[in-house]
């Protein structure tokens, strides 16, 4: 939809820390595009890339300005090495403080360029809208500055936004005696919640690598900003986006599921020559005989865990593609065994990116086994595809009651712990070998079982995951609840 030139300039600046927030960002940037606003994309020189692969893709529908804007990141000057722009390229948990520290001084940079760029002035508009990224606390003080509203985008959920605001607010948490012990998070009416609380997110934990100031920084931003984007629709989680705006008092804005708005066949990262050779090994599948797992960007495990799930793969009765992060790093005698213990026909290891959306959407493809991080969840319920569960940390234990509770696509690994990371207190990577396995290869298979079956359960299953798929092409398409959304954000920057 092509407008005017006066219509609302929106300047997005995703996190950087993960590349699950760049990804759903910059499709936020191009549906706003597309909905005829002008936008301009701020990430760091070693994220640039990946943003503009996204804004080029020309197979996507047509769209108005957008603009990437690489902005250095001071990570030398915070004592990281030169190009440590993620999370994943820390050296290790001691770097965590230094990296936020960069993040405040990219945030004066983006601020310097905000107020008045040469770049910005061709674009001939100041900004209307700043939408920042969940850790850019510093984005406040920049929409205030310009006089314009401030949104944050979390990467998160409704639903855990949600439970996490009923957290703050009522502490239910603090009543409870041991990690083990289940906490009550009431945040849907209809639906009990339940999570131990050493299974709630890093807000709620003793201790994080990013310190406690960082977390109150992240808190009170959350708290003063004018509105809350989320990559989700109203129809999906049950009324959590109207009651979150309840809650928090603040515009909440669904636009989602954002990876719909492109074809999956053109799913940007489908083109590098490793993930053709993921499709056209899939193109040799039956339908629907395929389990895909894989645990996000950057989830790694333990390798004795690592181990018990590869054994339980290499011995189902499917064929499986499986992505494996950090598996440079994992100790000799481990990789030894990846080399030798998979036939390729059966077990199709990704030791790099995965095409994932492409994946999905792939007719070979009958079940996921996920780390249920929002963007993972998110893109299963798109392509219509059911869940097996295991949840490694930050909110996604929520987002597995979510998954297999209120929305029934899912069944539970049954996984109790989290796996640490570089946000709580582990190691970058799965190399420690003093952790305990949790989940051993049976209980991998039973729930794969579980997840494959053919019979009533699985039906149903499948029937519902179906009519979530339904939904959200609907709440895309025009007239759609996030189509509207999109628009009332628009329209109410321009009154
Ligand atoms: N992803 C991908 N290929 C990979 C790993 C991840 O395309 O090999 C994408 C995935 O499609 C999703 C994002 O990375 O968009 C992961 O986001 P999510 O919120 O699920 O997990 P996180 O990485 O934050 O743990």
């Amino acid at each position: 939809m092509e407008r005017a030139a006066a219509e609302p300039h929106f300047v997005l600046v995703p996190w950087q820390g993960t590349i699950s927030h760049i990804i759903p960002m910059t499709d936020i940037g191009r549906l706003l595009a597309c909905h005829g606003a002008a936008v301009t994309i701020i990430t760091t020189p070693a994220n640039a890339p990946l943003v503009q692969s996204r804004v080029e893709d020309l197979a996507t529908p047509p769209h108005g300005a957008i603009t990437v804007t690489a902005i250095p990141f001071p990570a030398a000057e915070a004592g990281l090495p030169d190009g440590c722009e993620r999370l994943d390229l820390l050296r290790s948990p001691g770097d965590v403080p230094r990296f936020f520290a960069a993040n405040k001084q990219f945030g004066e940079a983006v601020a310097r360029y905000c107020r008045g760029s040469e770049a910005m002035l061709r674009l001939r508009r100041r900004p209307s809208c700043v939408v920042a990224g969940m850790c850019h606390s510093w984005a406040l003080g920049l929409g205030r500055e310009l006089g314009v509203p401030c949104y944050v985008f979390h990467g998160f959920g409704a639903f855990a936004l949600l439970c996490i605001e009923y957290l703050y607010k009522h502490r239910p948490h603090e009543a409870v005696s041991s990690a083990d012990e289940l906490v009550n998070i009431p945040a849907l009416p209809a639906f009990e919640c339940r999570v131990s609380r050493s299974q709630l997110p890093p807000h709620f934990a003793p201790s994080t690598t990013m310190g406690c100031g960082t977390m109150q920084e992240i808190r009170e931003f959350d708290v003063a900003v004018d509105g809350v984007v989320v990559n989700s629709f109203d129809e999906l989680e049950h009324g959590s986006c109207a009651l979150l705006a309840e809650a928090t008092g603040k515009n909440v804005v669904a636009v989602g599921p954002v990876s719909l708005f492109r074809s999956p066949h053109v799913d940007p990262q489908a083109m590098t020559g490793d993930a053709r050779r993921v499709m056209e090994w899939l193109d040799t599948k039956e339908s629907k005989s395929v389990v895909y797992v894989s645990f996000g960007s950057a989830g790694c495990m333990p390798p004795a865990q690592v181990m018990q799930l590869g054994m339980a793969l290499a011995s189902c009765r499917w064929p499986v593609v499986w992505v494996v992060k950090g598996a440079d790093s994992m100790p000799d005698d481990v990789k030894k065994w990846f080399r030798e213990s998979f036939d390729s026909n059966k077990c199709l290891v990704v030791r790099g990116w995965a095409p994932q959306v492409a994946i999905l959407a792939h007719r070979a493809v009958g079940g996921f086994l996920t780390h249920c991080g929002w963007g993972s969840t998110l893109e299963a319920i798109a392509a219509g595809m059911p869940v097996a569960t295991w949840p490694l940390f930050a909110e996604q234990f929520l987002n597995e009651r979510l998954i297999v509770d209120v929305l029934g696509v899912g069944v539970s690994v049954g996984v109790t712990k989290p796996t640490e990371n570089v946000l709580s207190a582990g190691k970058l990577n799965g190399s420690r070998a003093d952790i305990e396995v949790e989940v051993g290869m049976e209980q991998v298979m039973k729930t794969l079982e579980r997840l494959m079956d053919e019979g009533d359960e699985g039906e149903q299953r499948r029937r519902k995951a179906q009519e979530l798929k339904t939904k959200a092409n609907r709440a895309l398409e025009k007239g759609g609840s996030s189509y509207m959304n999109l628009e009332k954000l628009i329209q109410s920057l321009v009154s």
